[in-house]
């Protein structure tokens, strides 16, 4: 091993991982379209957006151009009493594609963050409103909202981290994981806990919070749109708010720009982040309601209560505000639709092996789910000696490809998918 991988191993955290025993990481030299190339010269093709994030891929002329012409003027100020083109230009485009009602916006350093202003706001609005008791929020289970604090007492119970930070979380609701497929039946029944919990417990609940559509990093679980419809029902019903995590789903991956509009319902509070720069650097934004910001701003203190050092950083809005841009000039819909037709008929064999549980996709998004956890150490030494990227974890296997992925390239992380999964 060379000296700086040992560097690596000794010296620096990973996601998720142990500093006595780390699992290998492979170096980057560079990385160009759907291409991500390594330090010994082995060129792998990306399979994962590297989380969701690099939709454009890699390296991209109109991104590049975006951030240097940015870092000219100016590479970051505060956004206390100042302000700029890129954040306005932006939040502009977020207004107007994001669903109705979502005019406010306040930008976040990262999706954890989104997150956690979604909650403050909901909460910060429930206390303006004389509803101070209504503090604690609603969830479904196999859900993902991030690694801070409160994002993490809104993750699965089981697969989050609850059990060894327990003594520090909010304790929250939990309703069953939506049920229903995408592309099944709506089984009425499948929104009937959550329908309880919220008529019991409406006096002391803020908000419900959930990924719409997808289930990300809890599960890659795509369930039935109506949810979110029944969902909005009931909130109003019970004078709760509704705040939609699109953070992995957000510009384009389930093949509308938002999930939300599968189900064609607005929240009331909606986080976007991964996607948002095209993986370019770590931006997200929460947005809601004039009636929620009005009314929130309205109470005491009079103001809402964030404001991250690096708000609004000028280059990330400005990569933002051209990643979107770049999204909308292409035929984004035809070329997902493309992607998603081609991963049913190449990941359906996948439903044959004994060892596989389900097979599901959704837009940019092919998942094959194994009846064991996988190891993810050898799974993916076999896939980069192979020549693609793919990052399974527990009992997923799956591709998020960048959209820009030609036929060719993959159909190559297919069929490595499947050869993997047929030795395993
Ligand atoms: C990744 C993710 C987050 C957290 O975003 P970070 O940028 O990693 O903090 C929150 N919610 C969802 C749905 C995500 O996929």
């Amino acid at each position: 091993m060379n000296h700086q991988l040992s560097f690596d191993r000794e010296h620096i955290w990973h996601p998720y991982t142990s500093m006595t025993d780390p699992l290998p990481v492979y170096p980057v030299e560079s990385a160009h379209g759907v291409r991500i190339k390594l330090e010994d010269g082995r060129e792998l093709i990306d399979g994962m957006s590297s989380w969701w994030a690099a939709i454009h891929g890699y390296n991209h002329p109109v991104l590049n151009d975006a951030l240097r012409r940015q870092t000219e003027k100016t590479a970051h100020v505060m956004f206390g009493g100042l302000t700029h083109d890129p954040a306005i230009d932006l939040c502009q485009q977020l207004v107007d594609l994001t669903p109705d009602g979502l005019d406010k916006v306040f930008l976040c350093d990262s999706g954890s963050v989104a997150v956690e202003v979604a909650l403050k706001m909901a909460l910060q609005f429930q206390h303006a409103r004389g509803h101070a008791q209504k503090h604690r929020l609603l969830t479904v289970r196999g859900g993902y909202h991030g690694d801070t604090f409160h994002a993490m007492s809104v993750c699965d119970p089981v697969t989050g981290m609850h059990t060894i930070f327990s003594n520090a979380l909010p304790c929250q609701l939990f309703a069953p994981r939506p049920e229903s497929r995408f592309n099944g039946p709506w089984r009425q029944g499948d929104i009937a806990v959550m329908a309880d919990l919220m008529a019991t417990h409406s006096r002391e609940l803020a908000a419900v919070i959930i990924e719409p559509v997808v289930q990300g990093a809890g599960g890659m679980w795509f369930y039935h749109p109506q949810y979110l419809r029944e969902l909005r029902t009931l909130c109003d019903r019970h004078d709760v708010l509704l705040i939609f995590d699109e953070i992995a789903t957000g510009f384009g991956r389930t093949g509308k720009l938002f999930a939300a509009e599968h189900a064609a319902v607005a929240p009331d509070i909606m986080c976007v982040g991964k996607a948002l720069t095209g993986g370019y650097l770590s931006l997200a934004a929460t947005l809601t309601t004039e009636n929620v910001a009005g009314i929130l701003s309205e109470g005491e203190p009079g103001v809402f209560m964030h404001g991250p050092t690096f708000m609004g950083n000028p280059l990330a809005c400005a990569v933002a505000a051209a990643s979107i841009r770049l999204l909308l000039e292409t035929d984004w819909q035809k070329k997902i639709l493309q992607i998603e037709l081609q991963l049913r008929q190449e990941l359906e064999p996948a439903r044959e092996l004994a060892n596989v549980a389900d097979v599901r996709v959704l837009g940019a998004i092919g998942v094959v789910e194994m009846v064991q956890p996988v190891d993810m150490a050898v799974l993916q030494r076999f896939f980069v000696d192979r020549g693609v990227w793919i990052r399974p974890f527990g009992r997923r296997v799956y591709l998020m490809p960048p959209f820009i992925i030609s036929r060719t390239d993959l159909s190559s992380l297919t069929s490595v998918l499947l050869a993997a999964i047929r030795q395993a």
